[in-house]
This record gives structure tokens, sequence and C-alpha cells, in this order.
């Protein structure tokens, strides 16, 4: 049942909209906590919550998960979103938690109302020693009694700013002896005095996660509120909340949101779990990228070895490729690590269709023609794509000089060596049959120059154009390239799980010393024209992406997205 095309989350929707629960409505969200940069994680989550009400016409909110003042800012929020979009997605609206600070807050009120919340006085380690264990049942607060006078008098003065952090919390009354920790008296608010990146002073009063989210949910009308799977725990928590506080019929605590300018599709929200992405080669805990970047061991955020959607982004990896690998990982509730080479394998697919082929020589060697005159240019035409005749074509330049590929030329050859050798022939691409005559060497004995010279019978169109050699080359003309910086990316990590720490390791120890290699190559004059981001197949050498940041028309940068082939094959 769960393959990717009908996995039990797009099966429960289905099932949900067949029978008209939700009044037949589907809407999900999205909601990110603004504290960091998204990874390669948060895209299975994004394509869930997107597509699932793309999928059956419903609609999906951003929300930021905005309740922890201290860790968040405006950065990640825009990083956030322009996420989302490059991903392919747009939301329907764009709300915070913080927008229902207000709701939330009358939302207390009712449950101390009710007797179901109480102001507790324990500190945190006391709460802590109250709660017991796996094992040991928790005890009851003495502050649990205090009467609904006192409650709210005291929910009130908290509210306005009458204690110090951590002097007090709202806690709600479920049970203390319950197997799920998360039921025992959970607190809902706590004291903090600090501004908030979208209410400012307005609070010194937060509420906390579990509170927060399922009232966020069931006042946006979400149906299906899908989160990940440490989260299972929770649900009764979060059910408990919507049961006691029974919004669809108090709209009234709602009012706050309407007076504010906001849609209110009150709803009966059910959470249900997915297992998380992992992938293997990297890392995504916020942790340890945040250490990679303070420890200078990256070029930050958005470095094409980071996990995270920037790095995937500036690395070349597409939106078509992300969706792609989502939907053949497909959904289930078993956590399980992703190979990273079926990531390497969905940008391939996606740039084998979709990337133009280009000239490109990234540890150049001189091959001079000699039986062609000096100052002999002449423009060829090539197809831009081998399969796919939309694409076109372009003139690419020929002359005399060209470089070629250091590596495709040997003077000593293993046996099977099939290109370039002395006294041998290859085919150089689009142009005919060398053979090798002559070499130049430096003074240590390294060749300098190849020379050869051309069969014109073998040029294309003429009659010795099929010919049989063993191998083909790829070439630019040394007087019309440009030299290009040519960044060579790799896996981040030479194993497949750095978070290992047995043996007294950490994911330090693991990093690819060759994950960043910078050389200079050569571009035929239409890559390094290209405009920033651009895609190609730098034809025998791999995918390329004009670096977004540093490259420029003319002085061309480009980033190494995926070699042609996987290297790391078992
Ligand atoms: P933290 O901030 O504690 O690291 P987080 O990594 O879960 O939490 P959030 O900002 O809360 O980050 O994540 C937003 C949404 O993305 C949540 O619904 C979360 O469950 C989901 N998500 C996070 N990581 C993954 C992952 N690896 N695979 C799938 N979904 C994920
Ligand atoms: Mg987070
Ligand atoms: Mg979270």
């Amino acid at each position: 049942e769960n393959t990717p095309n009908n996995h039990f989350i797009r099966q429960i929707v289905s099932d949900d909209v067949a029978a008209g629960k939700h009044g037949g409505r589907v809407a999900t969200r999205f909601p990110p906590e603004p504290n960091g940069y998204l990874h390669i994680g948060h895209a299975k989550s994004i394509c869930l919550n997107f597509g699932i009400a793309r999928e059956f016409g419903g609609r999906c909110n951003l929300r930021f998960d905005d309740t922890n003042p201290s860790k968040e800012d405006i950065e990640f929020v825009e990083a956030i979103k322009e996420n989302v979009r490059w991903l392919g997605f747009e939301w329907n609206e764009l709300r915070h938690a913080s927008d229902y600070f207000e709701l939330f807050y009358r939302c207390a009120e009712r449950l101390i109302e009710t007797g179901k919340a109480f102001v507790c006085d324990l500190s945190a380690d006391d709460v802590r020693a109250y709660r017991g264990t796996l094992t040991e049942p928790g005890r009851n607060s003495p502050f649990r009694d205090r009467s609904v006078e006192e409650n709210l008098d005291l929910f009130r003065r908290m509210r306005a700013g009458e204690f110090p952090d951590g002097a007090r919390t709202l806690r709600v009354k479920i049970d203390m002896t319950s197997g799920n920790i998360n039921l025992r008296d959970p607190t809902i608010y706590r004291i903090r005095h600090v501004s908030h990146q979208n209410t400012g002073d307005a609070w010194c009063i937060y509420p906390m996660y579990d509170y927060a989210h399922c009232l966020s949910d069931a006042v946006e009308g979400i149906s299906h509120s899908l989160c990940t799977l440490e989260f299972e725990d929770h649900r009764p928590l979060y059910e408990w909340f919507l049961r006691e506080i029974d919004l669809p019929h108090h709209p009234q605590l709602a009012e706050p949101v309407a007076q504010a300018g906001m849609t209110v599709t009150i709803g009966d929200p059910q959470q249900i779990e997915f297992s998380r992405l992992n992938l293997d080669y990297t890392v995504m805990s916020k942790r340890k990228l945040l250490a990679l970047i303070a420890e200078n061991l990256v070029d930050g955020w958005d470095d094409p070895r980071m996990p995270t959607l920037v790095g995937a982004r500036r690395r070349g990896f597409t939106p078509a490729a992300l969706r792609a690998l989502i939907e053949r990982v497909g959904v289930t509730k078993q956590n399980s690590i992703i190979e990273f080479s079926v990531l390497e394998g969905c940008v391939r697919d996606d740039l084998d269709a979709n990337a133009a082929r280009r000239l490109a020589v990234i540890d150049p060697l001189k091959l001079v023609i000699d039986n062609l005159p000096e100052g002999h240019v002449e423009e060829l035409s090539f197809p831009n794509h081998p399969k796919n005749e939309a694409f076109g074509t372009r003139a690419v330049p020929f002359s005399r000089e060209l470089w070629i590929e250091r590596e495709d030329f040997m003077e000593v050859p293993p046996k099977g060596f099939h290109r370039l050798v002395p006294g041998g022939e290859v085919r150089l691409r689009g142009v005919g049959i060398v053979r090798c005559t002559e070499l130049e060497k430096d003074a240590d004995g390294n060749v300098t120059v190849v020379h050869a010279t051309l069969d014109a019978d073998t040029r294309p169109g003429l009659a010795g154009a099929d010919r049989k050699v063993k191998g083909t080359i790829h070439w630019v003309s040394a007087a019309h390239a440009t030299a290009a910086e040519i960044r060579l990316y790799d896996r981040l990590f030479v194993v497949p799980n750095p978070d290992d720490e047995s043996e007294g390791k950490t994911y330090r120890d693991y990093l690819n010393p060759a994950a960043k290699r910078v050389v200079q190559g050569w571009l035929e004059p239409s890559a390094a024209q290209a405009a920033a981001e651009t895609s190609f197949q730098f034809e025998r050498l791999g995918y390329f992406v004009a670096d977004r940041v540093d490259h420029a028309p003319g002085k061309p940068v480009f980033n190494r997205t995926v070699t042609l082939r996987d290297s790391w094959a078992k």
C-alpha cells in the first residue's frame, strides 16, 4: 500500500474527503520554527503538506511557529519563504503562531475557569522532580488546588509583568500518574521578559509549543495536521487541548484573530505522524550545521556542501529533483536513512533531461593541430541536447590551438586506455579524428603541448566521418575559451553515518577533505556568458551550475552539482 503513489497519508485524506469528514475540505500547513535554515528533510514536510493540499484542491498555509522568541530571527523567516517558493509552492495564507497570542491567552483563561489549569510556583527544577520518570509516577504540584479566582488573578498578573522570569508557570491538570509523561500536568505558559520578532514587547508570557500548535491548527481550519513521528506521544495532549477548549462551540475565543483582520475558519484538526527524511553522508541537526559554520568547516548556510535548501540550491540541485526524491522515498511511519546516491540520481535524471550541453576543460593541456593554417577559425554548430532537438543548436568556435583534458592524454598509457597516446588516434567531439604526432615537454619532462594532425576526410558529413576510433574527447578553442573558476564539490563526509560517535569520534573526524576543490578551467563562450544559476552538462565532466552568488557572465564561476556517474557506488 505504501508505494510512493499511494502512501498512507494520501489514503487517509482521500478517505476523509470521500466520507465528507472536515466538511470535505482539505487544509494543511507547513509550520517551521524560524530559528534556522531549512534542510532537505524539511523539503519532505513542504512537499507533503503543499502537495496534499494541491492534489485535493485544498489549501496550505505557511505558519511560522514562533512561540520561542529568544531563538528566532527575521533572516530565517525570509529564507524560509524563499525556500518554499523555490520548491514550487505558494501558501494560501502566511500566518504566525504569534498572530494568535491573544486567542491562546483567552483559551488559557477558559481552562482556568473550567478548573483545568493552575498557576504553579514550583521552580523549573522542582517541576522536573515532581514529574517522575518513565518508571515512576509523578506527584501533584502543591499549587494544583488553588482556587479559580486565585489562578485567574495570578495569571493576569503574570501577563501584566508583575513576576520575574521563571517565577511561575501556567499548567494544565491532566494526570501526574499517566504513563505518557507529556500528560503529567504539562506547562502551557512561562514568563519570559524578552521581546519577540513579531509582537515586540507586547507579551512577557509565552505559550508552549504543544498548546499553541493545536490551537493554531484549529483556528486556521486545518483538517490534517501532518507532523513527524516524535510527536506521536504528544497526540493525546493535542487532542486533550482541543477537546477541553472546544473552539467550535466557543467561537468567541477566536474574536481577537478576526479583529486583527485574519480569516477565521474554525475546524477540528487531526494529527497524523510520518517519519523524518534522513540522508546518509550528511548531518541535518541544526546544532551540527551551526557548528560546521562556526568552526569555519564550511563557507556558510548556503555552502553547496550543506544539506540546507539554500546550500542545495547553490549546489545546483533543482526543485524538480528534490520533489522527485520526496516522491520516490514515499511517506511511511518507519524511520529510515535514504542513500545520498538516491538524491544524486534524482538530480542526474532531472539535469539529463533539462540541462543543455556545453564544452569545458577543467585541467587543460594544449593540443595544436599542425595541419590547419595559423589563425584558422571555424564556427561549428553543436546540438545543445543529444536527445531533445527542442534545445536547438549553438555555434562553437574551433581553431588550430585547443585545450583538451590533461587526463585524456597519456604518454605511457595503461592497457585499455582509449584516449590520446603518442602515434594514436582519437575523435575530437564534433570535429573529426586527430593523430598525435609530437610532444613538447618542460625541463622536468612534463608534457606541455601535444601536436596532432586532423584527418580532413573524417569531418562531419564527409565520407570518412564514420570511421571507427575507440575514444572521443572534448575540447575548447584556446583563443576563444574563457577562464573560469570551477568549484568541484563532493559529499561533505566520507562515511555514511557521520553522526556515529562510537570510538570517541565526532562528525568532525569524518569530514571529506576533497568535498571542495577549486580549479581554473576553460569554457566555451556560450557557457561563460550564461546567466547565474544556469545548469549545464559539461560533456564528459558532470553537471555544473553557474554560481548564484559569485558568477557573472564573462567572469564565470561554476559549481559541480554532481558527476555524470556515481563514483561512490559500493
Ligand atoms: P528543531 O527546530 O527542534 O530542530 P525541526 O527540525 O523539527 O525542529 P521545524 O522548524 O519545527 O524544525 O520543522 C518544520 C516542520 O518540518 C515540522 O513539521 C517538522 O516535523 C518537519 N521536519 C523537520 N525535519 C524533518 C525531516 N528531517 N523530515 C521530515 N520533516 C521534517
Ligand atoms: Mg526547527
Ligand atoms: Mg520543531
